[in-house]
């Protein structure tokens, strides 16, 4: 799939001239439209919501967006609990996610109504005696350890993950004592969650989780007389960072679970349970691309591109080594003849967005699209090298362009100084 960005060198010239580059900008109409196939994908179920996860996209004009099409939130901290509680969501449009959970979060969590999704057993005492009771409905989130791997070929696995080493989560001995001692502690309705694998181009993903997940839940259920009201699948639906490879279909995602559901859950009497997800990456990733411009060109043991962006505006290259695609505007038919590394000003040689890329000649002055930055990127930003975050901008169905966010500014920087 070749990649095509949701703006012309022409309408960026024009943007421009409000906003000096480097910024971010998303698209609406894409942000609509994934977020109408997610619940078409998953309308066979009827209590089905998608949860994003704030940490992805940080910023209220999405997250309204995200409301408007019927999403709730997903929140992993105090912050976020904030920042979703002032974009107009409460009760149960609240997921709180978290782990290693400070105190204050779980009051906030509980004052807002949120759905607390509970990440250890020891969580159970820690949050009665924080909140003062256990909340009538709550979820427990489960790591079944080992290794998760789907799709064996010749290439590998298709998808590969270690929950075994992961931080996060119930042990399966854990879960069944945690029902037990919810219930008695007066719990009513219960939740699973489970997160195994990150950012996996796979259809078969959602639909192998969801059948341990409905599995456990029949077995939870026997054992512990919980009443389950919901599935969650949290996040880990990826997008192709590269344009070689495929791309997830949500239509057959949505009915691999829903196979999985008719399945295991229907014939133990569970055809009333919910399906959630928590999706950053799915939802907004391709629809957020870092605008940055060309203003040095070095030739020394390799061939630089010096742009106006740096890992302070966009981190997962720097630090997994992740692939962005780099659109140069205004080139997109020219041959990709010459090899550049493209780097940022940051004194840390991983300030890298690209090394080894074969691309069209780069002038000083080129706008470069550094495509799917819509999730984990703005959000991931930091301020080494007194590096200053950049504006959010957001392109509407009508083609005008809104400021999101203001770039930082050195006031900002300098806010919380005692000098
Ligand atoms: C990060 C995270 C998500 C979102 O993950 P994506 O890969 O962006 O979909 C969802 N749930 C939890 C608990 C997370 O930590």
């Amino acid at each position: 799939m070749s990649k095509t960005p949701f703006v012309t060198r022409d309408q960026l010239e024009q943007i421009c001239k409000d906003y000096p580059t480097p910024f971010h900008i998303y698209d609406e109409a894409g942000i609509r439209q994934t977020a109408r196939n997610v619940y078409k994908a998953f309308s066979w179920n009827p209590g089905f919501r998608e949860y994003f996860a704030v940490k992805a996209t940080p910023t209220p004009r999405i997250l309204k967006i995200l409301k408007e099409e019927g999403c709730g939130v997903d929140c992993s901290s105090l912050t976020e609990l904030m920042m979703s509680d002032r974009c107009g969501f409460s009760g149960k449009e609240i997921m709180f996610s978290s782990n290693d959970t400070p105190a204050e979060e779980f009051v906030l969590a509980d004052k807002l109504g949120a759905t607390i999704n509970l990440d250890d057993f020891t969580h159970i005492d820690f949050l009665e005696k924080t909140i003062g009771h256990i909340p009538e409905t709550i979820s427990c989130r489960f790591n079944p350890g080992g290794v998760f791997q789907l799709g064996e070929s010749k290439e590998g696995f298709q998808v590969m993950d270690n929950p075994g080493d992961s931080k996060y989560g119930f042990t399966r001995e854990q879960i069944f004592e945690g029902f037990k001692l919810l219930k008695a502690k007066g719990a009513k309705h219960f939740g699973i969650h489970s997160f195994l694998a990150s950012n996996t181009i796979s259809n078969d993903y959602y639909p192998a989780l969801a059948a341990q997940l409905f599995e456990l839940a029949v077995e939870l259920k026997r054992e512990t007389g919980a009443d389950i009201r919901f599935i969650n699948l949290s996040g880990g639906v990826g997008v192709p960072y590269r344009p070689e490879q495929p791309e997830n279909d949500i239509f057959a995602i949505g009915e691999g679970v829903r196979k999985k559901y008719e399945e295991i859950l229907v014939p133990a009497g569970m055809g009333d349970v919910a399906i959630y997800t928590e999706m950053g990456r799915y939802m907004l990733a391709p629809h957020g691309h870092l605008v940055t411009r060309a203003i040095h060109a070095k030739h020394t043991y390799k061939e630089y591109i010096g742009v106006d962006a740096c890992a302070a505006n966009l981190m997962r290259p720097a630090m997994y080594g992740a692939y962005h695609h780099i659109t140069v505007m205004g080139k997109e038919n020219a041959p990709c003849d010459h090899k550049y590394d493209v780097v940022g000003a940051l004194c840390e040689n991983n300030d890298k967005f690209a090394i080894d890329r074969m691309l069209p000649e780069i002038e000083n002055g080129d706008l470069l699209v550094i495509h799917d930055t819509g999730a984990h990127g703005f959000s991931m930003g930091y301020n080494y090298n007194g590096r200053l975050r950049s504006a959010e901008l957001l392109l509407r169905e009508d083609g005008s362009v809104e400021m999101m966010r203001r770039a930082e500014t050195p006031e900002d920087y300098f806010a919380t100084l005692v000098w």
